[in-house]
């Protein structure tokens, strides 16, 4: 009766990271945005799309291109 051993193992801690979609060793994670990595890297890559999506929908034009309204 081994199975609960597996499971247990499996469902404890299996995370990716949100960047390459590696499996992240427990102890190794690092947590930015509510979503794990497996190295400094790519959590700052990530960190970095962040603002960058930011920026584009700060500097997007707002809807107004058929004015009238407001
Ligand atoms: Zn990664």
């Amino acid at each position: 009766m081994n199975f609960n051993r597996g499971e247990k193992v499996m469902g404890l801690f299996t995370r990716y990271c949100g960047v390459c979609g590696r499996k992240i060793e427990k102890g190794n994670d690092i947590v930015r945005f509510g979503k794990h990595f497996d190295s400094e890297e790519h959590a700052e890559q990530y960190t970095k799309e962040i603002e960058k999506r930011r920026q584009m929908t700060r500097e997007a034009p707002a809807r107004r291109s058929s004015g009238g309204c407001c």
